[in-house]
């Protein structure tokens, strides 16, 4: 039965029931982490929907993450009984991806586009600059990339571009040429998913009249992350302008905070707030300030930090709960030891205060953080789940097998062809592979089609890989997903292959899970023209949000195998996967926004690193790193760790850093440091090996609440901060737990910096630090 009104309204504050409920028009909710912005969104359009002022199909929301669309869509399910289905919520690919496909012939594309994730379309690139012979050195195919995608980010064709220098201008032919390939190969990147879906509306009335009529409530999450496109996309479809004037059909609510901005380098614009208010003419603008997320020491934790920021649109936050919990502070000696100390506090976590995996997370800068945590993890016996990195849908087992689909869907997908040609091998050479491309270009059709135009040997081989995909699809027809996935991996050997390899246990799992992923994309049936293919979860509810990728004009939708080659497609390239199961959750900053966990840990905290290299240079790329370090502190509950190492692997060197500067822009009060605190490390002397020594402090104690520096229970050591001598002296036999007995040839410095030389027979001699190396003196 559905709730009355009050009920839904009853679980928010008096400053969110007025945003909920506002009046049609256009608002901007601004207001920090945690204030429920995301929570108002969904109520609203409950609300909307309840009280009968807006029909399911009028409703278009823009979440950050198909995983935001599917929570909310979850949650409103929850709310009211209402069918869901009609609904526009998703990302701006996916809605964009959606009208599309409904609109394909409109927009110049065949209904079963393939969406080009970030790696395939550096190698449709690659294969362009080599095709025609640009020299990779002068423009490497990473920077045409970055090139392109910023262009269209701005909604610029080549023919908008000016270049006015010979580079610019070779790029921008490069563009052209890229341009004509996808279209040609029917092929489409993630920004032209917008820009193509931007220009169809634009170049066509009345479709865009039809849906500026439709969707009389836009709703948009995140707003602050919102490149220029994409807000012009979103002007478009609420109205049209005229003589400069924006007449609006709909009423568009956004909410963000512009201190959560972090995709500045992907072309986010937190100027759209601004053009927001200014050309909608927003007259409500509501702010929230209650923040129901975190206790009290991560939020001043969090609001300290950021008061640096100088640009700021300026925002309180507040919280009714307690202090909480202080936020720890860790020191390890070396980025090994720091993943230790993170897998044995997660340990604890679980067994004595009870957490669940999934309520902790650990979050890193940057991805080639993940693989030591990883692996300290995976040691303890902890389950966990990397997100962002490389994602199910982006390994490279999982891509070739998606590549033989998509050759089963479209034979004259060239990317997909020169992917597994020759994958397994089947001695098809590089130059075999060059004539073929040759041959396709002087005839001016796809690979597939030019295999005949290959003579000798080479030819006989390419034409047996056609055959093999051509006698594949013919006995695909009518099966299902899960047969064809299956079948296809037999069939093209790839199963087999990598059951050859002695390293390849993981990949062949990959593999079976795809073909688990086949079996719960079901087909819907019962909804007329919208029968589609669904990917469900476990309890059989849909898991994606867009189902309706049928023609407007024919009724034609995508086979179940051509939809889903877009859910894969459409996952790749998403910020997140799907929801965790019972596993600690590895990821990225970028990849935490919107999301909260009861415990964080964030890793990495040193100069160079966080805040990263690029960005200090500029005032603009600290600032921008702050608020990453911001939305980072905020997706915390109960408990938050930070950490540093003093050393660090990051791409094969030994690098020795300095704390984070964010340390000193936190406040004292709510931190606890789990080491002794140091003034820098500048004159801490480089070990003669990496990892010669590391561990650290794994006996500290937890119960000395209260003070600063947590206490050692029982060090293994006679080591005393203040000391000098440690007891030590040259030529003391001393015993280490890893590197055995061993004896001292030198001892350098005092207190907390001394270290020692010390000879160890087998492992020859090292410098180790004494405040955390685990010396005994052998008496
Ligand atoms: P972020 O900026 O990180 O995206 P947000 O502003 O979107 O955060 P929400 O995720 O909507 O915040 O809410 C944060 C948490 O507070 C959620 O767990 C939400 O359920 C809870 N919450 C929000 N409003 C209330 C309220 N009025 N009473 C109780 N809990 C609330
Ligand atoms: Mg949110």
């Amino acid at each position: 039965s559905a709730p009355d009104t009050a009920a839904l309204l009853r679980c928010l504050n008096p400053e969110q029931r007025a945003a909920v409920t506002l009046p049609n028009g256009h608002a901007l909710v601004l207001a920090g982490a945690g204030s429920g912005k995301t929570r108002v969104l969904t109520t609203r359009i409950a609300w909307l929907l309840h009280t009968g002022q807006a029909s399911p199909g009028s409703i278009l929301a823009v979440t950050f993450t198909n995983k935001a669309a599917k929570e909310m869509l979850t949650r409103l399910g929850a709310m009211l009984p209402v069918a869901v289905r009609g609904m526009w919520i998703g990302t701006f690919h996916g809605l964009c991806n959606r009208l599309l496909r409904i609109h394909h012939h409109a927009a110049g594309l065949p209904q079963t586009f393939h969406i080009l994730d970030t790696q395939d379309q550096l190698a449709a690139i690659k294969r362009l600059c080599k095709q025609f012979g640009v020299d990779e050195e002068r423009f490497p195919p990473k920077q045409v990339q970055y090139f392109i995608a910023g262009c269209k980010e701005e909604g610029r064709r080549p023919r908008d571009v000016a270049g006015i220098d010979p580079d610019t201008r070779k790029k921008v032919e490069l563009y052209q040429l890229y341009e004509e390939q996808c279209q040609r190969e029917g092929v489409v990147d993630f920004g032209e998913l917008m820009l193509r879906s931007y220009e169809l509306l634009r170049d066509n009335d009345p479709l865009r009249a039809h849906y500026q009529r439709r969707f009389a409530h836009i709703l948009v999450d995140e707003f602050q992350d919102t490149n220029r496109l994409q807000y012009l996309w979103l002007k478009q479809l609420a109205g049209d302008e005229v003589d400069g004037q924006l007449h609006t059909h709909a009423s568009v609510i956004a909410v963000g905070d512009d201190d959560q901005s972090i995709y500045a380098f992907r072309g986010a614009r937190v100027g759209n707030m601004q053009d927001f208010l200014r050309e909608f003419d927003v007259q409500q603008q509501i702010k929230l300030e209650q923040n129901y997320r975190s206790y009290s020491n991560i939020l001043d934790a969090a609001n300290q930090l950021i008061s640096h920021n100088s640009r700021r649109l300026g925002k309180n936050l507040r919280t009714e709960q307690g202090p909480g919990e202080p936020v720890r502070v860790y020191e390890a000696v070396s980025d090994l030891a720091e993943a230790q100390w993170m897998a044995d506090e997660i340990r604890q976590l679980l067994q004595s205060d009870q957490l669940r995996h999934q309520e902790i997370a650990v979050l890193y800068r940057s991805n080639a953080q993940s693989r030591v945590i990883e692996s300290a993890l995976f040691n303890a016996r902890i389950p966990y789940r990397v997100y962002g990195g490389l994602r199910f849908f982006e390994r490279a087992e999982i891509k070739h097998a998606l590549a033989y689909l998509r050759l089963l869907e479209n034979p004259h997908d060239d990317t997909s062809f020169m992917r597994v040609v020759n994958f397994p091998p089947r001695g098809i050479g590089a130059r075999s592979v060059e004539v073929l491309q040759d041959s396709a270009r002087s005839s001016g059709c796809s690979l597939h089609d030019a295999v005949s135009l290959v003579p000798g040997s080479a030819g006989a081989k390419l034409n047996q890989f056609v055959a093999l995909v051509e006698v594949l699809s013919e006995q695909m027809q009518g099966e299902n997903l899960r047969t064809i996935i299956d079948q296809m991996l037999h069939a093209s050997g790839l199963l087999a292959h990598y059951r050859a390899d002695k390293d390849g246990a993981d990949r062949v799992e990959n593999l079976e899970e795809l073909v688990n992923a086949g079996e719960s994309f079901v087909t819907l049936e019962g909804f007329g023209r919208d029968a589609v293919a669904l990917p469900v979860d476990e309890h059989g509810v849909a898991t994606t949000t867009l189902p309706d990728f049928v023609d407007g004009d024919t009724g034609e939708t995508l086979s179940p195998l051509a939809a889903f080659l877009t859910h894969a497609a459409l996952e790749a390239g998403d910020n997140q996967a799907q929801a965790g199961q019972e596993a600690v959750q590895l990821m990225t900053v970028h990849a935490s926004k919107g999301l909260e966990f009861d415990c964080v840990f964030i890793g990495g905290l040193e100069e160079g690193l966080f805040p990263h290299d690029q960005s200090v240079g500029e005032r603009d790329g600290l600032e921008e790193e702050r608020r990453l370090m911001y939305v980072a502190i905020t997706r915390a509950r109960q408990r938050l760790y930070l950490s540093h190492a003093q050393t660090r692997m990051l791409h094969g060197q030994t690098r020795y850093n300095e704390k984070s500067r964010f340390f000193q822009e936190l406040p004292d009060s709510a931190l606890k440091w789990l080491t002794p605190q140091r003034s820098g490390f500048g004159s801490f002397a480089p070990r003669a090996s990496q990892g010669s020594s590391y561990g650290g402090y794994s006996a500290y104690s937890k119960g000395s609440a209260g003070s600063k520096t947590e206490t050692f229970a029982s060090p293994p050591v006679p080591v005393q901060k203040a000391t000098p001598s440690h007891g030590l002296r040259a030529g003391t036999a001393v015993f280490h737990t890893k590197f055995g007995e061993g004896k001292v040839l030198a001892i350098e410095g005092t207190g907390d910096d001394a270290r020692a030389h010390v000879h160890f027979g087998r492992h020859g001699s090292k410098w180790l630090a004494l405040a955390v190396a685990k010396l005994t003196i052998v008496s």
